[in-house]
């Protein structure tokens, strides 16, 4: 059997684990990418190992990423560290920028840990790129979900942003990563990038603006880019929904994904946030969404700001030209 590491999840055998070269690994890709995907950079991908199946672990999602000219990606997951895999990940897979972050949740002790950001910020490798708020323990998520009084707070009583969380902008501030909303609420997000400008934050993301009950009104993306931050758009919600392992959410159509990627592309990019079993390879779901912007649209110039350029920023691959501070709308 031809080998794979993907064929051993659900397998408990050591013996199964044997060193086979990774570049022996299979190739897993529904399309042929010819190179289309040059550059690309996608901040927010799942993959194994995590707490819920994932389509793909992490070494073999930079291998596929590699193989279709990929600049970087940046993994992302809810229950636990990843910035330190990346690590190993880089020396699994060489010449490939992966990427890691930290989520505040259950994991970082219930709370958001300055600790626990200082600690990732300094990890060898310099590889965590981003500290997430609180994102499936967040308390607007608790809340939303029917959950009272519970979910880790970003915000005091009073609606002022939670020291601990100031702390968290400064530990970004001060390493150029990375300061993502998480799952918060478009309020707790809007009283963040507040403080955030005051703290000197450069790379304060709005995430999911285009999901759920984080979507964003028009209005507010706006009023959130004057206060300096980067909007992130995730090409899952337009193909989860009926008939799909995502069943019961409502799937988005492209015009709406496309009047959203388009409103401030010079301060927005686009993820996917793939990585879930019954869903498009990463990598796939990469080439389907630009394939769907240049056909709806968005222009090349568009979209490699929004796949290529913002990104590569935003991780630090690039930096930043005086030109984008002059944004207007
Ligand atoms: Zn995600």
């Amino acid at each position: 059997m031809k080998y794979s590491r993907r064929s051993f999840y659900g397998t408990t055998a050591p013996a199964s684990l044997s060193p086979v070269p990774y570049a022996q690994a299979e190739n897993i890709f529904a399309q042929n990418h010819d190179g289309r995907l040059k550059d690309i950079c996608d901040m927010h991908v799942h993959a194994a190992p995590d707490t819920k199946e994932r389509s793909v672990d992490e070494i073999d999602l930079a291998l596929d990423a590699k193989n279709a000219g990929y600049r970087a990606v940046m993994y992302k997951s809810n229950a636990w560290s990843c910035h330190d895999r990346a690590f190993l990940v880089r020396c699994a897979v060489s010449e490939f920028e992966c990427f890691g972050s930290l989520c505040m949740n259950a994991c970082t002790g219930g709370k958001v840990n300055v600790r626990a950001a200082e600690l990732a910020a300094n990890t060898a490798g310099n590889l965590c790129k981003c500290i997430w708020m609180p994102t499936i323990d967040s308390v607007y998520q608790n809340e939303s979900e029917g959950r009272k009084g519970g979910g880790i707070p970003v915000l005091d009583g009073r609606g002022a942003v939670l020291p601990e969380v100031v702390r968290v902008m400064e530990i970004c501030a001060q390493a150029d990563i990375i300061f993502a909303t998480g799952h918060s609420s478009p309020y707790e997000s809007l009283v963040m990038a507040k403080k955030a400008r005051d703290v000197g934050v450069s790379k304060f993301v709005v995430t999911h603006a285009n999901s759920l009950i984080w979507k964003l009104s028009r209005d507010k993306i706006k009023e959130l880019v004057d206060l300096g931050a980067f909007i992130e758009f995730c090409y899952l919600p337009c193909l989860w929904g009926r008939g799909t392992k995502l069943p019961k959410f409502r799937r988005m159509p492209k015009s709406e994904f496309v009047s959203f990627v388009k409103l401030i592309p010079e301060r927005s990019f686009v993820s996917t946030d793939l990585g879930q079993v019954g869903f498009p390879n990463p990598v796939d779901g990469m080439q389907s969404c630009i394939d769907m912007m240049l056909g709806n649209g968005v222009s090349e110039k568009e979209v490699n700001l929004l796949v290529r350029e913002n990104p590569a920023l935003l991780l630090g691959l690039k930096k930043a030209d005086g030109q984008r501070k002059n944004t207007t709308f």
